[in-house]
């Protein structure tokens, strides 16, 4: 992390007069402040836009005007005015928590500190932060994810921010930075700031207050921050995919069975190693002639990657006709209409004989 020339105090003059001029003001949660009202707004901000948001949230409030309105409701009912948006766990939380809030809490919210209201269903400590601050002007800072993206991109704060070490080091930025005083308007301000000027891909830096001082902005490196998770390394497996062409250049496909990897569609037979493609060649096609195998390439799928090696082989007399299901010559110049897993597609493109 890098430091900038910036005390905490001018940080804070700069940020609240680029949001006397920029900041949004009429959305409608920023009216009639209540918690109940800030804390549906911020769940259904999360990885949402606030564009797509304002319907849905106008609905929610005519339907569910309050917390008890909302324990009340039937699960159906929530699940229904949140379709559309996605992250379906939050509308449960939701539920839920209207409901805790009902039936331990005698129908107020736990306002008292940002660990009792964290304790409701699908609550985190910024999601906290941002109802106490906004609704009662108390001091609680916040971290969503655009407060996260400016201060990573303002220090240059290396590492993903899921890490508990990175996440540490924001929080205390976080808190640096939060004014005592105009909390509202500071809460508003950092995420209004994130979400219209320093934004994912194409940071306006040029207007924005900390353009001078940002050390992302003075590196030319805006959108290496926040840095994304690690990609854990996939397991590797691998697999010889037989490639038989008759006199006629047809290429013999089997059909996978229903479930699994590639279900119901058609691919190369295929063998773990040389010993069963032989064994396998033997039994049904013994006059097959082997060539050279083919250049190695990778297929990657969620869990694992699998390294595939095409072997080729070819037969100088026609085959008798396949008389079983499951099986097929097929013809790349007439193709049946079938549907090819993405390797034999692949295998298809190029020539392996
Ligand atoms: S200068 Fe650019 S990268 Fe830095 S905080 Fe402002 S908008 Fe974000």
């Amino acid at each position: 992390m890098q430091e900038i020339p910036l005390t905490a105090d001018t940080f804070r003059r700069r940020i609240f007069e680029w949001f006397d001029v920029h900041g949004r003001k009429t959305l409608p949660w920023q009216f009639d402040k209540t918690p109940y009202r800030i804390w549906v707004s911020e769940i259904m901000l999360q990885q949402t836009q606030v564009a797509t948001v304002i319907p849905y949230y106008q609905r929610f409030m005519e339907r569910f005007p309050d917390v008890a309105a909302l324990a009340r409701a039937p699960q159906d009912e929530v699940l229904h005015l949140w379709t559309g948006l996605g992250y379906y766990a939050r509308a449960r939380n939701l539920h839920k928590a209207a409901q805790v809030v009902m039936e331990e809490h005698g129908g107020e919210f736990p306002m008292d500190s940002v660990e009792a209201l964290s304790a409701l269903p699908g609550i985190g400590r910024s999601t906290a932060g941002a109802i106490i601050s906004i609704s009662t002007g108390r001091r609680a800072p916040i971290l969503d994810g655009n407060v996260k993206r400016v201060l990573t991109r303002l220090h240059a704060v290396e590492g993903w921010p899921g890490r508990p070490v990175v996440e540490r080091e924001l929080w205390a930025l976080a808190e640096r930075y939060t004014p005592e005083e105009r909390l509202a308007d500071y809460t508003q301000a950092m995420m209004d700031l994130g979400a219209t000027l320093c934004t994912r891909s194409k940071p306006a830096c040029l207007l924005c207050p900390f353009e001078d001082v940002c050390v992302a902005h003075a590196r030319s490196e805006e959108t290496r921050f926040p840095e994304s998770k690690p990609r854990k390394a996939l397991p590797e497996r691998a697999t010889l995919m037989l490639v038989l062409r008759d006199p006629l250049g047809r290429i013999f496909l089997q059909q996978r069975p229903a479930s699994g990897l590639w279900g119901g569609l058609w691919s190369l037979p295929q063998f773990d190693d040389e010993q069963a493609l032989r064994a396998w060649l033997d039994q049904r096609f013994p006059h097959a002639k082997r060539e050279t195998d083919g250049e190695a390439f990778t297929h990657t799928f969620s869990h694992f990657r699998l390294q595939i090696t095409p072997s080729p082989a070819r037969l100088d007399e026609m085959p008798s006709e396949i008389g079983e299901t499951g099986a097929l010559w097929y013809d790349a110049k007439a193709p049946a209409s079938v549907g090819l897993a993405a390797p034999v597609k692949t295998l298809l493109n190029r020539d392996v004989s």
